[in-house]
């Protein structure tokens, strides 16, 4: 025997059912969290090559620039030397010995940055993997929102439509149904009504449904679930 009453209130609770599921895969859309949790561990596991790596180039860079200058005062010493305008032995000898002091400085500049460039080389390989491995994860971040974020259009337009479908629907079921139906909508976060498995369970929270209670709902009258309170439907025998 099919209960037309019951029939109708299950299918506003397949509609209930599918705008929760939607609402549930909207809010657990993959927006990367995994790879953006993977590429911090790799930073942090790796902070004090990657410091030491940030650190020895800016070095190197500072050397470099300090010898370009003392480069650039050696030769302008030298052209001041050696293009007669300097006539003074005391100022060619001052001049000569601010060369020979630069020149000094120049070698052990270069030599610091030779021993640093040592140091960066082997250090460099290994940053260049570690930030190859971050860039690829953050690549992998941007489509997986721009994925995400076409997903939740869609959900949102199906939540849109599936949502329109409800109202005429709740207004063919008899009200003192719905009231209770409601009731555990609210109560329970899901639907107010629930399927008897094959197993004679009750398909929202498990429990085992009673005998009695079974041949009640097929003898048409509401049963609801003794833990749960969802509404009770045996769905099989709504469709013979
Ligand atoms: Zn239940």
């Amino acid at each position: 025997m099919k209960d037309e009453r019951l029939f109708r209130l299950y299918k506003l609770h397949k509609v209930d059912a599918r705008l929760i599921d939607i609402k549930n895969r909207a809010e657990h859309l993959d927006l990367g969290k995994k790879e953006a949790a993977f590429a911090k561990k790799l930073q942090e596991e790796n902070a004090d090559a990657l410091a030491r790596h940030k650190d020895l180039k800016s070095e190197i860079e500072e050397l470099k620039v300090k010898n370009e200058q003392t480069e650039g005062k050696i030769a302008k010493f030298n052209k001041d030397l050696y293009d007669g305008t300097i006539v003074s032995a005391k100022e060619v000898e001052n001049l000569q010995k601010e060369i020979a002091m630069l020149e000094d400085l120049a070698i052990s500049n270069a030599l610091r940055i030779e021993e640093l460039e040592n140091e960066l080389a082997p250090l460099s390989q290994s940053v260049k993997t570690v930030m190859a491995q971050v860039e690829e994860l953050k690549k992998r971040i941007v489509k997986k929102r721009a994925d995400a974020e076409v997903l939740h259009k869609e959900l949102q337009a199906a939540f849109k439509e599936t949502g329109a479908q409800r109202g005429p629907l709740e207004s063919e079921v008899e009200p003192e149904l719905i009231t209770v139906y409601n009731q555990v909508r609210k109560k329970t976060g899901g639907t107010g009504m629930a399927l008897v498995t094959e197993a004679k369970r009750c398909a929202a929270c498990g429990i085992d449904i009673p005998e009695k209670v079974r041949d009640a709902i097929q003898s048409g009258r509401t049963q609801q679930c003794e833990s749960c309170r969802r509404i009770l439907f045996i769905h099989k025998e709504a469709e013979e």
